[in-house]
Parts: structure tokens; C-alpha cells; sequence
């Protein structure tokens, strides 16, 4: 089997490791073909794509759009992008202006329940102050004692209902699959087993999503169970989509996944990189 990994984070973004570093690490875990898709950023290709060279692995380029769909977040994977693209530039670049707002909206949420100055925490744990994620502020919770792990934070604190959640506006999907095209790229849809959808909105996400030209769909994950390996195989078949396989990295100890570790895909899918010459 080809051990492709299309999914993982480096400090651009949420992750803790440098593009040189998660390069390392994906090729000391026998990855042969490589995708960094940091959330709403491109800035670690160039570094990503140089290091992979020098490694002998494969390269892809990539980026995970953050977007708003009937009120929920949802991640579009965006590969073989060309990250030089004035438009996918500018459509990134505008989704992550309202970051440091939301974030200093979260902290004051954050302060009323007895976490005091998590701005500033967060920020000690950010790489790219453009960039700053509910990840940055989960590592500062942890790191009071607030909460063990990343898990236990996402139980309490950051997600709908708990304090720290602060409704944020993303790109549409239109938006984020355009600028994905236009960038010469394919969308694949993330994690699609972490959405609250029943399935009547998962029908109606998905139709839009392959009509606006959305190819394929995360099968493996690190986010998926076992079970939902099979769920979206099956789902992958039915609405004739590419199968793409990504761990979701972004740290040696947080993560469930490490890089290149998931099964092979399941047979009778065509994968995302089918026809990219590796
Ligand atoms: P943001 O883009 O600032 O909303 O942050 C989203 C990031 O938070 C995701 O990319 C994950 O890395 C992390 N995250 C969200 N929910 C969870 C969860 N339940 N467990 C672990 N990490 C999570
Ligand atoms: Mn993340
Ligand atoms: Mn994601
Ligand atoms: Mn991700």
C-alpha cells in the first residue's frame, strides 16, 4: 500500500511542530506521500514542500477552509491547491481576519468562569499570531490544570453551550470549494463523521457540496471510529466520491492519530490521489 496522509496541522496554525518537523515525522512513520493543510493558511508550504524534497517523500499541496454550512462549522480539505492563487490568497486571508476578535471574546467569557488573562495564555501557544485557535486556548486551560487533556477541555469549555464558545461566522461553502477550484485544487470534505447533521442534512450538505464540484470525502481519519470507517465508505460509494485518507495531526501527545498510521482504504474506493502520477 501507498501510505498517504493528506491531513495534519504544523504551528502555522494549531499544531505544535514546525512544516519541517511534521515532514520528519511523517517520513519517519513511512509516509510516501505528504499533505500539510493547515486551518485557513498556506504560509507553511513553501517549507513543507522544501522539506519533503530533501526527505524523498511525495508532496501535496493543501489547506483545511474553515466553514460556516446551515449554522455549523464544517472543514473543507482543499488539495493540489496552487497556493500562490490571488484568490484563494485573499479568500483565506479574509477568513481568518475575525480571529483575534473571537478570541478576545472567548478570554472574556474565559475570565467570568475563573480563567483569568487566557488571551495572553493562548498567545504564548500560538506560532502565528494571525492564527490564533480554540486549540491555543485548550493548551493554556491545560496548562493552569484546569482540565488534563485536550479532550476534557473540549468537554467543558469552547464548544456550543459551555463557557469560552464564541459563534463565529467562517466562509461559505461555495466560497471555500470556489476558491479550492479556482486554485486549480479538489476538494474533500473533513471529517465528515464530526458533524451533527441527521441525515437529511447530510443528503442536502453533501448534494451541494458535489454540485458546487466537491470531489471527494475523508473515509480514514484520525476523527472517525473504526465503525465510522465503514459508514463512510459506504456513504463515499453512494454519492460516487473520491476516498481521501488523512490522520489529522498536530501534536506527538494530543493527538489520537499519528501521522501514515491509519488502515489502508477499504477496497472498492477510488482514492482522492488515484490519478496524481505517485
Ligand atoms: P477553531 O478553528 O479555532 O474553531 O478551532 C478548531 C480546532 O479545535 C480544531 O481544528 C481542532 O484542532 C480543535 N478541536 C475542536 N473540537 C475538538 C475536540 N472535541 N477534541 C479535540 N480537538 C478539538
Ligand atoms: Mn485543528
Ligand atoms: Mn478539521
Ligand atoms: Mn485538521
Amino acid at each position: 500500500m501507498l501510505n498517504v496522509d493528506l491531513h495534519c496541522h504544523s504551528n502555522i496554525s494549531d499544531g505544535t511542530l514546525t512544516p519541517s518537523a511534521v515532514a520528519a515525522r511523517a517520513k519517519a512513520n513511512g509516509v510516501q506521500v505528504w499533505a500539510l493543510t493547515d486551518h485557513d493558511e498556506i504560509d507553511g508550504i513553501p517549507a513543507a514542500r522544501a522539506a519533503a524534497a530533501e526527505l524523498g517523500m511525495g508532496y501535496v499541496s493543501g489547506v483545511e477552509i474553515s466553514v460556516t454550512w446551515a449554522g455549523e462549522t464544517v472543514h473543507i480539505v482543499g488539495l493540489r491547491i496552487d497556493e500562490t492563487n490571488a484568490q484563494l490568497v485573499e479568500g483565506l486571508h479574509a477568513t481568518r481576519s475575525g480571529r483575534e476578535r473571537r478570541a478576545h471574546e472567548i478570554a472574556a467569557q474565559l475570565a467570568q468562569v475563573g480563567i483569568p488573562d487566557a488571551f495572553q495564555g493562548a498567545l504564548k501557544h500560538v506560532g502565528n499570531p494571525d492564527l490564533i485557535s480554540r486549540t491555543h486556548f485548550a493548551r493554556y486551560i491545560i496548562e493552569l490544570g484546569v482540565q488534563p487533556d485536550i479532550a476534557g477541555v473540549f468537554r467543558h469549555y469552547l464548544i456550543e453551550g459551555k463557557p469560552g464558545f464564541v459563534p463565529h461566522r467562517w466562509a461559505t461553502l461555495a466560497n471555500a470549494v470556489g476558491w479550492i477550484l479556482g486554485a486549480g485544487g479538489v476538494a474533500v470534505i473533513a471529517h465528515p463523521g464530526r458533524y451533527a447533521f441527521d441525515d437529511l442534512a447530510f443528503d442536502a450538505f453533501f448534494a451541494e457540496f458535489k454540485q458546487l464540484g466537491g470531489a471527494a470525502i475523508e473515509v480514514l481519519t484520525g476523527s472517525h471510529t473504526v465503525a465510522q470507517y465503514d459508514e463512510y465508505t459506504r456513504l463515499a460509494r453512494r454519492y460516487g466520491f473520491l476516498a481521501s485518507r488523512g490522520s489529522d495531526f498536530h501534536d506527538p501527545h494530543e493527538s489520537r492519530m499519528d501521522l501514515g498510521q491509519l488502515p489502508a482504504l477499504p477496497t472498492g474506493l477510488t482514492p482522492v490521489w488515484h490519478d496524481w502520477g505517485f
